[in-house]
């Protein structure tokens, strides 16, 4: 049975986030994605250990996200409802709380999500001061977890996973395992407007298209401006894609504006456009151009 959990890392800058997650990402590495500024909901990676596939997302402070993470996987058309599973707050090494970890904390016991303390840069300390700096944190906050990591020497990351491991829930992967790509965000918003196809039009119309993502950029006072075009074969499924005055194109539209919108945690502006290309299937390097991998 596969699982899958969300997971939050938060924490002070420079405490080593971008470290952890680059070394539980380590080989495998499927997903690092940009940084785009305001979205809330931001993936920056995606780890796969055994059958568990970790989400690890990174959030602006804490809340607890109502994520709905359209699926996937193309052959999955049930959205699934999911929330952060646990939160990972990372600390330095100091048997001190400063303003950004109490802001932290008091963040947290607002939100039901389980939160694990993770204190980073053991490499730096001796242990005698570590246990200073456990009693500290565990006398502030109730955690379900401390764990002692060095996310650059990789001590301690082992048990950190098994720990997480605990808040995975069985059902299906959010995304392919072999999925390589750095722009995870366009893809699935990509993915939840082909969703809106299959569940609008007939079948045989759905299976001969492919959406890109043609712009994904982001205003500075948060809204998400972004461009899709829909290709499909043939001038008559042009048509019927569009639908009559464009009455089908604008339900697509805004069924899968709704749903990015919760996906992102933003406004967004959608744009749709509907080109022919016949043939595409059929041809590699097309297919590696609209995000689909060999297989
Ligand atoms: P972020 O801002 O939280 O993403 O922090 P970064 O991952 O960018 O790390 C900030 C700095 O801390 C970098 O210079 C890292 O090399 C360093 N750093 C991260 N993890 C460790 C660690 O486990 N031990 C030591 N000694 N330094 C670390
Ligand atoms: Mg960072």
């Amino acid at each position: 049975m596969t699982k899958a959990a969300m997971i939050t890392i938060c924490g002070r800058p420079n405490v080593g986030k971008s470290t952890l997650t680059n070394a539980l990402v380590g080989e495998k590495v499927a997903i690092v994605s940009p940084k785009p500024q305001t979205t809330r909901n931001r993936i920056t990676a995606i780890v796969q250990r055994g059958e568990t596939q970790f989400v690890l997302l990174d959030t602006p402070g804490i809340h607890k996200p109502r994520t709905k993470l359209g699926s996937y996987m193309v052959s999955v058309v049930n959205e699934s409802v999911a929330d952060v599973d646990c939160v990972v707050m990372m600390v330095e090494p100091v048997a001190s709380i400063g303003a950004q970890e109490q802001a932290l904390l008091d963040r947290l016991r607002e939100t039901e999500s389980p939160a694990v303390l993770v204190i980073n840069k053991i490499d730096s300390v001796e242990k005698s001061r570590l246990l200073e700096v456990i009693a500290v944190y565990s006398a502030a906050y109730d955690f379900d977890a401390v764990i002692p990591v060095s996310a650059k020497t990789g001590d301690g990351l082992e048990l950190l996973m098994d720990e997480l491991e605990k808040y995975a829930v069985e059902g299906p992967h959010f995304f392919p395992d072999d999925m390589m790509t750095d722009q995870p965000e366009r893809q699935i918003c990509a993915e939840l407007v082909r969703e809106k196809l299959l569940r609008c039009l007939d079948k045989e119309i759905p299976h001969g298209t492919a959406v890109e993502v043609t712009k994904f950029s982001e205003r500075e006072n948060g809204v998400v401006d972004i461009d899709v075009t829909i290709y499909c074969e043939k001038e008559s499924h042009k048509g019927m894609i569009i639908g009559k005055h464009g009455s089908m194109l604008k339900k697509i539209g805004e069924l899968a504006r709704e749903d990015i919108e919760s996906f992102l945690g933003a406004k967004v502006f959608l744009q749709t456009w509907v080109k022919v290309r016949e043939n595409w299937r059929d041809s590699a390097a097309q297919l590696r151009n609209f995000g689909y991998e060999d297989r």
